[in-house]
């Protein structure tokens, strides 16, 4: 993904998250951006909010916490999986559902329990994601991604993280962990806010 010669914006930020399948992904996704990339490891650390069930406030209070306190460019992301027949659920408490204390096995393992126990439900789904560069004074930019999809009845290959293995995105016959990591990188909900959010370096930072 190429930035415009005119853009502005910095010459490397900090990836604000602990998640390392997302850092590696963000990583994967901006290169070829010519902005560096570093991950938390290296750097002090970050103490970061409580997180609510707005995706855009908790990404951006996520990167300005990390862009405050460390001094750098900093990009955080918060995303999530909606799953229609559920009302929408685990939505922005995705990283959370089913309580504190299960992995990302035991969290597909719930979700499949939850559709089972609503015959007819409909497995329509989509990934989002907010994603947010906030400057060492402040300065903020955002973007949004979706990628649309549907719930598989088991999980389905080994890459990717979180729900990916019974995540089937929209013109693919395999799940979102059985595709090559390139595949998921070009048309994911990450890879679609960051492409939103790269577009936008060359205008006026956001409030
Ligand atoms: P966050 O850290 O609050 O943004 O939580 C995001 C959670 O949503 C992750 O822990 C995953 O469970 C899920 N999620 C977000 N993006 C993806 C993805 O690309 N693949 C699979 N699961 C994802």
């Amino acid at each position: 993904m190429a930035r415009s010669p005119a853009s502005a914006g910095p010459e490397r930020l900090v990836v604000a998250t602990s998640n390392a399948g997302k850092a590696r992904e963000i990583r994967e996704i901006l290169s070829g951006t010519g902005i560096g990339v570093e991950d938390l490891s290296g750097h002090p650390p970050v103490s970061f909010p409580e997180e609510g069930g707005d995706y855009r406030a908790n990404a951006l209070a996520k990167a300005r916490a990390a862009a405050l306190q460390l001094g750098e460019w900093a990009l955080a992301d918060d995303s999530g999986l909606e799953v229609e027949g559920l009302g929408g659920a685990p939505g922005p408490y995705s990283a959370r559902y089913g309580g504190a204390g299960l992995d990302d096995r035991g969290r597909v393992e719930h979700l499949l329990d939850e559709l089972a126990a609503r015959p007819g439900a409909s497995r329509q789904a989509r990934f989002v994601c907010w994603a947010s560069l906030v400057g060492p004074d402040g300065e903020a930019r955002s973007g949004f991604g979706e990628c649309p999809g549907r719930i598989l009845a088991q999980p389905c290959g080994q890459g990717g993280f979180g729900y990916d293995p019974v995540f089937q995105p929209d013109g693919y016959e395999q799940s979102m962990a059985e595709l090559p990591e390139d595949t998921k990188n070009r048309i994911s909900h990450r890879a679609r806010a960051l492409q939103e959010l790269v577009r936008s370096l060359g205008s006026r930072p956001q409030p």
